[in-house]
This record gives C-alpha cells, sequence and structure tokens, in this order.
C-alpha cells in the first residue's frame, strides 16, 4: 500500500509553485486538509474571500479537500492516529502565533514518530536570512531590499511545477465547507465578494492582464485611484491563490523601462512588512517606536463612525472608505489618505483603523496592515515622517484631477463640476455634507503633539 502524507493546506490555497504539495505528491497518496481555528481573528471580508477561495481549491483537487474546524494540533494528532499517517507536509506560516503552534505541534508529532517536512511558500526570502553586518535586523526598507535581499541574498527560487500526478487519499467521511461558517456572516450579502474572480486561475490570469494593460507606466501612473496600473492581486498573494515566486520570475522577463523593478518593489515592501513582524513580533500592537506611546490620541466614537461610512464631507476619504465597504479594498495611495486622516487630522489611536480595515479589506494580512499603519502613523519602522499630514483636497486634486474615481463611489457628487469636487463646500448652495473637522486647525495640533513626544 501506497504511503498515505497528509498536506495541510494553509494561506497557499494553489496547486502550482507550491512547494509543500510537490514535495507530498512525490511521497505517495495525498491527503489534503484545511483547519479554520475558530479562535483565528479573520474579518469579515477575509472570511467571505476564504470561503470562495477554498471551493476553488477543493473544485481543482477534484472535491477532494478536507475541512475541519478547531484546533488544528487536536485535529492533525487525531488524524495521524486514525488513518496511520507518519508523515505531515505543510508551507510555513511567519505571523508569531502560527509559528507557536506550529513548533508546538512539530514537537508533539516527533513523540509519535510522525515526520515533519516545512516549506517556505509565501516569502521571497526568509526573514530569519537576513540581517546586517552587525547580526542585527534591517530597520529601513531601503538597504534591507537592495543590500539585504538583492546584493547579498541569492535570486528567489524559480517556481515549482508539480513533478508528479497527484495522488488523492480519500478518508471514509468528509466535511462539507459549510462546516467552517465562513459564509454565514450577514454583512454583506455575498455583495462585496461579486466584484472579484477568485481562485488560483483567476489570480493567474489577472498577473497576465496586469503585465499586458498596467506593467508599464506602473511608476507614474500607480498613485491614480481612477487608472487601471495596480494588478489588485494583493487578496490573491494573500491567501496564496498565486505565488510571490511566480509573480517575481514573470515580471523579471521584463526590462526596467517597463517599471518592471519598481513593481518588484512594491512586492518588496511586502517582503519588508512579514520582517518586520517575523523580528518585531509585536507590531500588530506595540509602536514600534515608543516615543509615540505618549501621544494624546483622542477616541471620538462619532467621527470614528463617520470615518467609517465615508461621511467626512471630504471627498477623495469618503470615496475611498466607500470602496472599502463595497469592494473590500482600496487603493495604495487613497489608504495613505485616509489613514493619515485619522490618525493625524481626527488623532484617533492607528488600532481603530487598523481593526476596521481588517474587517474589511479582502486583502486583510497581519504583517502589511500593521507595518502600513504603523508607517502612516510615524511610529513605524522606517515610517512617514510625523510632519507629513496627508492634505486630502491637495491629494485630491493631484491624482484624482477630474474627480473619476470619487464620482464612482460617491454618487452625490457625480454631476458637481470638477472644479468644485475636490471641497465641494466652496459651492455656493453645497449639498454634499459640511467637513466633519477643520482640516487647518486639526494639522496644527497634531503638529504639536507630534513635537511634544518628539522633545520628551
Ligand atoms: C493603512 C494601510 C493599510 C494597508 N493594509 C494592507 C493589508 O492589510 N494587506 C495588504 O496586502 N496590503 C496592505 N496595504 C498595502 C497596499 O496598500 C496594498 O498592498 C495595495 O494597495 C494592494 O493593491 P495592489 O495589489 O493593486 O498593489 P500593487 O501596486 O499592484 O502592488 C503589487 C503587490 O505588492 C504588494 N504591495 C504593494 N504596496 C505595498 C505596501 N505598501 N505594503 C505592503 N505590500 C505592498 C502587495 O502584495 C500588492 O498586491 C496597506 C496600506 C496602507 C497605507
Amino acid at each position: 500500500m501506497s504511503k498515505t502524507v497528509l498536506f495541510w493546506f494553509r494561506n497557499d490555497l494553489r496547486i502550482n509553485d507550491n512547494p509543500g504539495i510537490n514535495f507530498s505528491s512525490k511521497k505517495g497518496l495525498v491527503f489534503p486538509i484545511y483547519i479554520h481555528d475558530e479562535k483565528s481573528k479573520i474579518g469579515s471580508a477575509s472570511k467571505l474571500w476564504l470561503h470562495n477561495s477554498l471551493l476553488s481549491l477543493d473544485k481543482s483537487l477534484n472535491n477532494n479537500l478536507n475541512f475541519f474546524i478547531g484546533n488544528s494540533l487536536d485535529i492533525i494528532l487525531s488524524l495521524c492516529e486514525k488513518y496511520n499517517i507518519q508523515n505531515v507536509v505543510w508551507n510555513k506560516s511567519f505571523e508569531p502565533k502560527s509559528i507557536e503552534i506550529d513548533s508546538k505541534i512539530e514537537s508533539a508529532l516527533g513523540k509519535k514518530n510522525v515526520a515533519v517536512d516545512k516549506f517556505n511558500a509565501s516569502l521571497l526570502w526568509e526573514p530569519e536570512s537576513i540581517l546586517k553586518g552587525d547580526g542585527t535586523p534591517y530597520k529601513v526598507f531601503t538597504p534591507f531590499y537592495r543590500k539585504g535581499c538583492l546584493l547579498f541574498s541569492s535570486e528567489p527560487r524559480k517556481p515549482v511545477k508539480i513533478t508528479k500526478h497527484l495522488d488523492i487519499f480519500t478518508p471514509d467521511q468528509r466535511n462539507s465547507i459549510n462546516t467552517l461558517g465562513l459564509s454565514d456572516g450577514k454583512k454583506w450579502n455575498g455583495e462585496l465578494i461579486k466584484h472579484w474572480d477568485i481562485g488560483e486561475v483567476n489570480a493567474t490570469n489577472k498577473l497576465e492582464k496586469f503585465i499586458k494593460n498596467g506593467l508599464s507606466g506602473y511608476k507614474k501612473k500607480r498613485d491614480f485611484p481612477a487608472g487601471q496600473n495596480n494588478s489588485m492581486l494583493s487578496p490573491h498573494i494573500h491567501f496564496g491563490e498565486i505565488s510571490v515566486n511566480q509573480i517575481w520570475h514573470e515580471i523579471k522577463k521584463y526590462p526596467e523601462d517597463k517599471d518592471s523593478d519598481h513593481f518588484l518593489s512594491e512586492v518588496g515592501w511586502r517582503e519588508f512588512s512579514y520582517y518586520l513582524l517575523y523580528h518585531f513580533r509585536n507590531l500588530p500592537e506595540d509602536n514600534f517606536q515608543k516615543k509615540f506611546d505618549k501621544f494624546p490620541w483622542k477616541y471620538d466614537e462619532k467621527l470614528y463612525d463617520l470615518w467609517k461610512k465615508g461621511l467626512t464631507g471630504f471627498p477623495i476619504i469618503d470615496a475611498g472608505m466607500r470602496q472599502l465597504w463595497e469592494t473590500g479594498y482600496i487603493h495604495n495611495r487613497v489608504r495613505m489618505i485616509v489613514a493619515s486622516f485619522l490618525v493625524k487630522n481626527l488623532q484617533i489611536h492607528w488600532h481603530y483603523g487598523r481593526d476596521w480595515f481588517w474587517e474589511c479589506l479582502v486583502d486583510a494580512d497581519l504583517a502589511s496592515n500593521s507595518a502600513s499603519w504603523q508607517w502612516v502613523a510615524g511610529s513605524g519602522a522606517d515610517a512617514a515622517p510625523y510632519f507629513r499630514i496627508f492634505n486630502p483636497v491637495l491629494q485630491s486634486k493631484k491624482f484624482d484631477p477630474n474627480g473619476e474615481y470619487i464620482r464612482k463611489y460617491v454618487p452625490e457628487l457625480s454631476k458637481t463640476e470638477a472644479k468644485f469636487i475636490h471641497s465641494p463646500w466652496e459651492k455656493e448652495n453645497n449639498e454634499y455634507i459640511e467637513p466633519i473637522i477643520d482640516l487647518k486647525s486639526s494639522r496644527e495640533k497634531a503638529l504639536l503633539f507630534y513635537n511634544q513626544i518628539s522633545k520628551s
């Protein structure tokens, strides 16, 4: 009888360039499982994505993916015992809690003489392998990426193709995906997910489409939210429907003047976020720069709620927050503008912004979300300087000059002339919501607070 290998899917929901699956396929029958840990704090939009992504993966496995809900350690141990499994394989997660859980599972399996094989399927470079000359981790993006990754490390591995046909082990019974309860949330009634084509095949198609239509010109045009020069691959990357290695090697086929290097450096920011999370495990909670512990944050529920609903009176902010609610995504430039507004103009702690993004983003990612919120707040590693307070009106004029993006998400302004679309309150008989805050005085107050903590 052929040996059975238990393969545990996590954020690697694909068959291609999946080193763990590739390894398992050579060892014997593959028993593919997915475990949803109820204690994992996954946001509502991500749950919807995950549900659909698992459906797609299950289909590519001819409906042979086995779903479990509960504690990963208990489930894996009991499956090994029940089916006499001697080898468990998974792709590593680089999030602090998962690292802890993995090591507990590995040691429990070791005690039962079950072999464990782990692979890296989600990062171009493993965080522990990149350190400065003095043995400490980098804290600044450019030297991390240009020196640590590009200069001193080997090129990211080439994508692996499944070398052998996948022979699947089928257990006596199989739980339905519905036991995971991922699509129960009534929040969007499935509307949000209609904006996306989910799954491995769609992710690869999206990369191809981006290379054809968006890569050339990415450097200049990526900041324009109404444009077509962003890949929108982030949720596919987060759930592992496409590997960063596949992206890297596809993009590398194009010369620098096609903006390939610039695009890859943005993927490099994702690497940096994971790197920071790996080396500074409290990044999702604690200010990276301790002086920010003294910042006198305010919490105003009403203002927070208006920000969440996209009812601030500032069209670019409202468009961004409504794009988030409607589609589970915000354009990167607009993420920076809405985040700066929350933490600097409203002086609401970045934790509140982090939490709302976590709930609503389909690409909600512990590393990128934590690092990016800290970057905007100024408290992060290599963060935006505290005095860089985005002016939503100027940003809007610069990056959405004709108000195309605003009109799409704020229908009340669809007929407003371009000269008033960024600041409708300047119009006589303004019918749009009045701004909830004065930009100038809130900016000055933030600067004052920032100056105080900088001196202390
Ligand atoms: C406040 C805030 C919160 C954010 N939260 C998240 C999050 O939860 N999940 C997430 O994936 N990204 C997050 N980002 C980063 C960035 O906005 C998104 O990755 C990007 O907008 C995704 O769109 P795209 O795929 O079209 O990006 P593209 O411009 O096409 O970039 C390609 C890929 O590079 C990576 N990337 C690009 N920019 C960044 C960046 N600044 N930081 C990290 N990775 C990047 C992403 O994986 C992205 O898919 C956040 C940014 C801000 C300012």
